[in-house]
């Protein structure tokens, strides 16, 4: 089970937009806002750290990598590096266990969420805000694996709105800063073609609140920094609901 309704966006996204998350090079992908973990569930089963993990029950059951920060605090935890994952093990869920075989993936996926995230097989789990410069550092530390050198992301997600307050003003102002603080993560973070061994940018999708000032931005920095800009209203969000995303293709690298 997923968990979250978000996470048939994703899929539904992916799916639609030539399995973007699919694609061999894709190595690194970042979370942003990820909790409860829907969509880091569907990454990590793309990337094939064992669609089983994704069909367990949620809430009872948790299998993959517990929360780095806090296995360091313990002193379980070495080097992100050398093992990527233990066990978490929850005896309510002792059937579960036995008929999970985990795999081995390909890749890095990242998730970072203000709150604590249940683990998820194959996701590196952090807890903090993505703005703050702890969450740089460690999001730049688990992207600098062997393989990719630069430490930046193919793939960087966010489904991160404002609260909504029900106040138009307030909730567009807030979708708008979002999108801005999330677009200035990408710039920093977000491969180029340039990369060593690239042939494409990086891809961002985010989500965003449908109004004209979301808009200005698309046009003045999504639109020129990316090849390809689309937005996306997925089937299973809410017809009602002016949430949207862009999926913007293509990092070119030219506003750094
Ligand atoms: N995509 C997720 C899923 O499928 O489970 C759902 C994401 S939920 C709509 C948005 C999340 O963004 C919330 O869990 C919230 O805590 C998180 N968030 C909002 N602002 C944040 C920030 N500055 N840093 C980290 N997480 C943030």
């Amino acid at each position: 089970a997923y968990r979250s309704r978000s996470a048939f966006k994703l899929l539904e996204i992916d799916a639609e937009w030539d399995h973007f998350l699919q694609k061999p090079d894709v190595r690194a992908v970042v979370d942003l806002g990820a909790a409860p973990g829907g969509w880091s569930q569907v990454v990590a089963g793309k990337l094939g750290w064992g669609a089983e993990a994704s069909k367990l029950p949620s809430g009872g059951y948790a299998y993959g990598v517990k929360s780095e920060l806090e296995m360091e605090k313990k002193g379980t935890w070495s080097s992100p590096k050398s093992v990527s994952h233990q066990e978490v093990f929850d005896p309510l869920n002792i059937d579960a266990l036995k008929e999970f075989t985990p795999s081995a993936g390909r890749g890095t996926i990242v998730a970072v969420d203000l709150l604590r995230m249940q683990p998820i097989h194959g996701v590196h789990a952090i807890q903090a805000d993505f703005l703050s410069p702890e969450a740089a550092d460690r999001i730049h530390e688990l992207l600098s694996v062997k393989g990719n050198l630069e430490g930046k992301a193919d793939i960087i997600l966010s489904d991160m709105a404002g609260n909504a307050s029900g106040n138009d003003t307030h909730d567009i102002e807030s979708s708008l800063e979002i999108c801005e603080a999330v677009y200035e993560f990408a710039r920093r973070n977000l491969r180029s073609a340039e990369d060593v061994g690239r042939r494409r940018g990086g891809v961002l999708l985010m989500k965003h609140f449908e109004h004209p000032l979301l808009q200005k931005f698309r046009m003045e920095k999504l639109q020129p920094n990316f090849n390809d800009v689309k937005y996306i209203k997925p089937e299973a969000s809410r017809s009602a609901s002016r949430e949207g995303y862009f999926l913007c293709q293509g990092w070119r690298a030219i506003d750094i």
